[in-house]
């Protein structure tokens, strides 16, 4: 049997004004394997021992089967845990570790052929009369896991897992944990702060920023549709491109983005993304380029989509299969907060009233906006990211004999065989149709979020 969880609007508070979860609602299908993901600090283990009942739930509701589930004891719940620093039983062999908790159910029965079935899933059969310090790491998480899945749960709870084995053997596990779940079919909720990991395993990432869930999506929506700009930075290696932009939209003329030294020129006609732009004219956006989205060409190589920019080389990070080149083109990159360690910040009442207010007064596209502002301000919790700087002075902008305080600001791509002098000036061509906008609160904007109708629609 396996389980349906719902979450409604759970939170968790410690003491009176720290708040570790904010309003968390999720639903999980029966058999589904959904990741929790996000930096340290962030809510994910305390939404996973709240589902576990090793935490109480301040406020909300967790439905099982549909039903109100918040003061089931945790022992009732059918649910096994597993975690980063799993606990064996030293003086108790593997075989007695597996079968522990069939024993407790039922100490009179003969567990033999389920321990054995159990191992032999798990590929760890030749040491279950050996005890847990004879083994390596990976046999000891296989022991740990072994023993979670003996006793046949309904819901799977693995909170870090992989975190304490070698690179080579986590990606190994990862494998057989997808494989293992996927067999059993059961409901699994997995926390990772690993963005890799995530995409892997899960059927959904739900991605956390301060104890607010920021998305839940199948992996790859989640990484060619972030919601915000924290999603589309915290996936993904290397980093999203993040830079600092102005619409330029003119009443006559070419629209265009303008990077601070160098504008993205947008081809006519207007795709009906770019037309939703132009009631950004004057803002301040923030630009995001995946790596892929641009390559290092002449514009006479352009393809249709593609525009023009150019770059000095400031760095080359040979990868093997291919190089990553740091370059400058002049922008000035947005800073995301929060990437590698989360604190619980809820944002204030006047935060909240002038986003309203600033996003509410458009002219024009009231209506889209606003349910843009509804549906994606309910998820960020404080500043998404920082515009707090000036925009760059041109004429501190590096060149060849004027060495400037600005590093590289855009990663992109390369066949690793490509000859490239530090300093140089390449040109580039920038992949329209992989251009992300998001606007100065970290929303994405273009590509139009899915469940927003265009202006004309
Ligand atoms: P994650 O699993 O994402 O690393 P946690 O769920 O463990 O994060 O913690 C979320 C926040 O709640 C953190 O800021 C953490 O310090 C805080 N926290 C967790 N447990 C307690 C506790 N027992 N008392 C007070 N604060 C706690």
């Amino acid at each position: 049997m396996t389980r349906a969880i719902s979450l409604h609007h759970v939170s968790k508070s410690y003491g009176r004004d720290r708040r570790a979860v904010d309003r968390f609602t999720l639903s999980i299908e029966p058999g589904e394997f959904v990741v929790l993901l996000g930096p340290s600090g962030c809510g994910k283990s305390t939404v996973l021992r709240m589902i576990a009942g090793l935490e109480e739930i301040s406020e909300g509701e967790l439905l099982l089967d549909g039903e109100f589930a918040n003061h089931i004891p945790p022992r009732e719940r059918g649910m096994a845990m597993v975690f980063q620093n799993f606990a064996l039983y030293p003086s108790m062999t593997n075989r007695a570790n597996i079968g522990f908790p069939l024993k407790l159910e039922n100490p009179r029965e003969d567990n033999s052929a389920r321990i054995e079935a159990t191992a032999r899933m798990l590929g760890i059969e030749h040491v279950l009369d050996r005890y847990p310090a004879q083994l390596s790491g990976g046999e000891r998480q296989r022991v740990a896991m072994g023993r979670a899945i003996s006793r046949r749960p309904s819901v799977f709870l693995m909170d870090e897992p992989l975190s304490n084995l070698d690179a080579k053997l986590r990606n190994h596990l990862r494998a057989e944990i997808a494989l293992l779940t996927k067999e059993l079919g059961v409901t699994t909720v997995y926390v990772t702060h690993d963005q890799a990991e995530a995409m892997s395993l899960g059927d959904r990432v739900a991605v956390m920023r301060g104890g607010v869930l920021q998305q839940v999506s199948p992996p790859r929506e989640v990484y060619a549709l972030p919601e915000n700009v924290f999603v589309a930075a915290f996936i993904g290696t290397p980093r999203i491109n993040l830079l600092q932009a102005v619409v330029h939209a003119p009443l006559e003329g070419r629209m265009s983005i303008d990077l601070g030294r160098q504008r993205l020129a947008l081809p006519e006609p207007l795709s009906p993304d770019h037309q939703l732009l132009r009631i950004q004219q004057g803002r301040r956006i923030i630009v995001g380029l995946r790596s892929e989205a641009v390559r290092i060409a002449p514009p006479s190589h352009a393809r249709p989509g593609e525009v023009a920019l150019s770059g000095i080389v400031e760095h080359v990070e040979y990868q093997g299969h291919e190089a990553l080149v740091h370059l400058n083109t002049g922008s000035r990159p947005a800073v995301v907060p929060d990437l590698e360690s989360a604190q619980p910040r809820p944002m204030s009442r006047r935060r909240r009233a002038t986003a309203g207010r600033t996003a509410g007064s458009t002219q024009g596209a009231l209506g889209v906006l606003d349910r843009l502002k509804g549906r994606a301000g309910a998820r960020i919790s404080g500043p998404v990211v920082t515009l707090d700087e000036p925009a760059p002075d041109p004429t501190a902008v590096r060149t060849p004999d004027r060495p400037s305080v600005i590093s590289g600001d855009l990663v992109v791509r390369t066949g690793p065989d490509m000859r490239l002098r530090t300093g140089g000036q390449v040109p580039l061509l920038v992949d329209l149709a992989h251009l992300y906008v998001f606007d100065h609160y970290g929303r994405r904007i273009c590509p139009l979020p899915q469940d927003v109708p265009g202006l004309d629609g």
